[in-house]
Formats: C-alpha cells, sequence, structure tokens
C-alpha cells in the first residue's frame, strides 16, 4: 500500500500552502462558533482566488470547467483549506449539487449550472430537512404538482443552512403521493428570487444564521427538475456520498489540535507550570493524537475509493461518525484541561486560542448535521455489515 502523493500532488499542495500564507492571516481565520458576515465573505474572496487559478474545481473534469484531476487533488485543497480555517462558503454547491448535476443533469443544466459553481459566482443551499422530517427523509411532505409546463411548490424546508448567502437551493419534493415513499420525490434547483419563497431566521448553535425555507405556491419550471422525475430519492442518496470524504471538517479540528498541543507545551490558562508538565495532560493529548490519526485516515481512505471509481457508502459513514466523536472527545477533554477559562468566549482576552476551544466545544455538541450518529450506525450496520434494518 502507498500513502505518499504523486510529485505533481507535492507540487500542487506546496504552491497551495504558499498561496493561503500569503493570502490568509491569523486574523481572517475562522474562530470555531462564530461565523461573521465579514468571516464569510472573505471565504468567497478566497475561493474566487482559487477559481481564478483553476483550484477550485482542480479534481472536476475540463469540460465542466474543472482542473481535470481528481478526487486526490480536491482532497488536497480540502484539507488544506480546513487547516488554514478559511471561513466556509460554496461548499454544497462544490461538494454535492456539482457533482449530481455532472451524473444525472443533461446537456443545458450542464452548461447553466456547473460553470458559475467553478468560477465561485454562486452559492447554494439544501433543502432536504421539513419540520416534520429530519433522520425519515423519505417521508418529506413538500409538494410539487405539476401544471403544464412547471411544477408548483408549497410546504417548507427546516434547518437550511447558508440560506441568507444562497442564490439557489438543491432540494428534494413529492411529486408522487399514491407511490411508495421511496419512489415519490424528485430532485429540483429553485433560484432563491423566485416569487413565493421566504425565509424565517434560525440561529444555530454554531453561531450561524440557517433559516426555515418556506414554499407559497413557487412555481418553478420543468427545466429545474434535476435527473428522472420520482428518482430523486436515488439521485439523492448518490450524490450524499460524494459530501462526505470529510476532510476539510478533520483538518479544521486537526488545526484547532495543534494549537493546543503548542499552547499546553508553552503554558497554563493560570499563568502557573505549562500543562504539558503534568503526566495526566500528556497521556490524554497521546490519546487524542491517535483518534485524529484515525479520523484523518478514515477520511482519506474514502478520497481514495472515490480516486479508484469505487462509491464509498458505509465507509464514509464511518469516517463522518468517527469525527463527529472524536471531535467532541477532544473538546470535552480541552475544556477539562482548561477548567472555567475554556468557556471563555472570543473577544476576551483571556480566552485560550482565540476562544477556539469554547466554540469547538459548542459545534461538537451538536451530532444531526449531515445524518445523526445514530442514522450513521443504521447504515454502517445494514450496508457494511450486512445487518437486518
Ligand atoms: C448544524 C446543522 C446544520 C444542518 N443543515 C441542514 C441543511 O443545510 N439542510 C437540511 O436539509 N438539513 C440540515 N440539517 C438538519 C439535519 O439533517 C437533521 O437535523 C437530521 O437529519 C436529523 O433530523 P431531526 O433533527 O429531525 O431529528 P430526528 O430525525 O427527529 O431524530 C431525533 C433523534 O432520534 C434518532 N433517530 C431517528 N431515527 C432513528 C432511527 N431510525 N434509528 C435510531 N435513531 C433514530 C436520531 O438519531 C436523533 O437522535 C442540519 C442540522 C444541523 C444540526
Amino acid at each position: 500500500m502507498d500513502f505518499n502523493f504523486t510529485p505533481q500532488q507535492i507540487h500542487f499542495r506546496e504552491e497551495l500552502r504558499e498561496f493561503l500564507r500569503d493570502e490568509v492571516p491569523v486574523e481572517k481565520q475562522e474562530v470555531f462558533g462564530l461565523l461573521t458576515e465579514e468571516q464569510y465573505q472573505f471565504g468567497r474572496e478566497i475561493n474566487l482566488k482559487l477559481a481564478e487559478r483553476n483550484w477550485l474545481t482542480i479534481g472536476w473534469p475540463e469540460e465542466h470547467g474543472g482542473g481535470g484531476k481528481g478526487p486526490i487533488e480536491q482532497g488536497i485543497l480540502a484539507e488544506d483549506l480546513g487547516y488554514w480555517r478559511v471561513p466556509k462558503s460554496q461548499s454544497i454547491g462544490l461538494g454535492i449539487v456539482g457533482p449530481a448535476i455532472m451524473v444525472f443533469g443533461t446537456q443545458d443544466q450542464k452548461d447553466r449550472y456547473l460553470g458559475p459553481i467553478a468560477r465561485a459566482e454562486v452559492e447554494y443551499c439544501q433543502g432536504f430537512s421539513e419540520p416534520n422530517v429530519g433522520s425519515d427523509l423519505a417521508s418529506l411532505e413538500l409538494r410539487a404538482e405539476r401544471d403544464g409546463d412547471e411544477y408548483v411548490l408549497n410546504g417548507s424546508k427546516m434547518f437550511t443552512s447558508y440560506a441568507f448567502h444562497a442564490d439557489y437551493m438543491y432540494l428534494l419534493a413529492r411529486t408522487d403521493h399514491d407511490a411508495q415513499k421511496h419512489r415519490g420525490i424528485s430532485m429540483f434547483i429553485a433560484d432563491l428570487k423566485t416569487p413565493g419563497i421566504s425565509l424565517t431566521p434560525l440561529p444555530y448553535i454554531n453561531g450561524e444564521m440557517a433559516a426555515q425555507t418556506h414554499f407559497d405556491d413557487v412555481r418553478l419550471p420543468l427545466s429545474c427538475l434535476i435527473g428522472e422525475e420520482n428518482r430523486g430519492w436515488y439521485h439523492a442518496m448518490t450524490t450524499l456520498d460524494f459530501e462526505r470524504s470529510g476532510l476539510w471538517r478533520y483538518a479544521n479540528v486537526r488545526r484547532v489540535f495543534d494549537d493546543f498541543v503548542e499552547f499546553c507545551q508553552a503554558s497554563a490558562p493560570d499563568g502557573g507550570q505549562p500543562l504539558a508538565e503534568h503526566p495526566l495532560v500528556r497521556h490524554q493529548m497521546a490519546q487524542r493524537r491517535l483518534g485524529m490519526e484515525t479520523w484523518k485516515l478514515l477520511c482519506w481512505n474514502v478520497a481514495w475509493m472515490q480516486s479508484s471509481g469505487a462509491v464509498p457508502n458505509s465507509e464514509a459513514s464511518v469516517a463522518f461518525l468517527y469525527g463527529s466523536e472524536e471531535r467532541l472527545r477532544f473538546a470535552e477533554m480541552a475544556m477539562e484541561l482548561l477548567g472555567p477559562y475554556a468557556t471563555l468566549r472570543h473577544g476576551s482576552p483571556l480566552a485560550p486560542l482565540l476562544g477556539n476551544i469554547e466554540g469547538i466545544h459548542r459545534e461538537a455538541m451538536h451530532l444531526h448535521g449531515a445524518g445523526t450518529t445514530e442514522i450513521h450506525r443504521n447504515i454502517i450496520a445494514q450496508r457494511g455489515l450486512g445487518m437486518p434494518r
């Protein structure tokens, strides 16, 4: 087994790091649990610069505006952007919508939607969850009824992250009420400026302002349907797996872990002996290092499977679930070791690591985004171990 990158991949990573050193000063880096408007706009600026170099979609085929490389190069980009804590934007367009359109879209949809994503001109949000529907996604209720050459949408979507920044929503709606629940769902792209769409703000514990998105007689042309009518469930399950190498998410946490190691070697929050002098601290940190390395390899395994043409499925859930729990273990350990100082938020002069410990702890407590831990356990048991539902 060869864990090394090729010389070209190493060269790409070195160029990327040089770019990030110049463009992403510490004061602009994202702080966990605090995504300000300024930080968000900074993330978009960086994406525009990456797009100018044709790096943003380095793994996409050239015919779709990409760099013609593959998932490994896209993974190198994700890992380094995460490690440099570049504020997150564009991820749904780049990670899910673009690949979904490449697989299921018509030529006209490829021409219309892929270029703006690759050029970082547009932002997408994802409309899957609803007020009464989360884990049991196939029970979704948002209706899309055919009326001539349009679909008319009524209902609402819940927990729409990035809704206030997005131009488009990629969503699932029910198009056949008589069919079995998985077989009556279709996938659409909706321009959020379409009359009848409105947003109610929904603040998350991680500092982000998300939304409930309402659809009130929203008319979408037939050309907004992605893939086949009533096959949206199957299309969505395939595209969800595109999202899950998780390298950005891993590296984002890894950076705080590495910074925390340095902090423990140099100081203690109360000005006493450095934390690393205590054997208990050293052992706990060593244990978390095992966790971080394992998480990294699980993520790269998914990227490697994608680069070999395989479709990761339970492997993506293994990496995602392990990561969610490792993030929480690290956050809880740091909280315990730093005591009350750990609870100080960004902005307090005494907050260790710019408040990242408090922020990561707040963020780590939510285990629901992109599927709860129980749902990922179900996937691993059923699809990975062949156990019954
Ligand atoms: C930060 C964040 C961002 C999000 N962003 C988006 C977004 O952009 N777009 C979007 O569409 N959604 C988004 N979501 C919603 C997310 O996908 C849902 O929260 C998730 O699917 C769970 O649904 P629910 O919250 O309705 O919980 P429920 O499905 O009601 O689950 C409640 C509890 O029951 C457990 N449970 C449910 N079913 C089973 C089962 N079969 N076996 C075992 N346990 C089960 C769950 O694990 C959970 O602990 C986001 C959520 C969060 C927290």
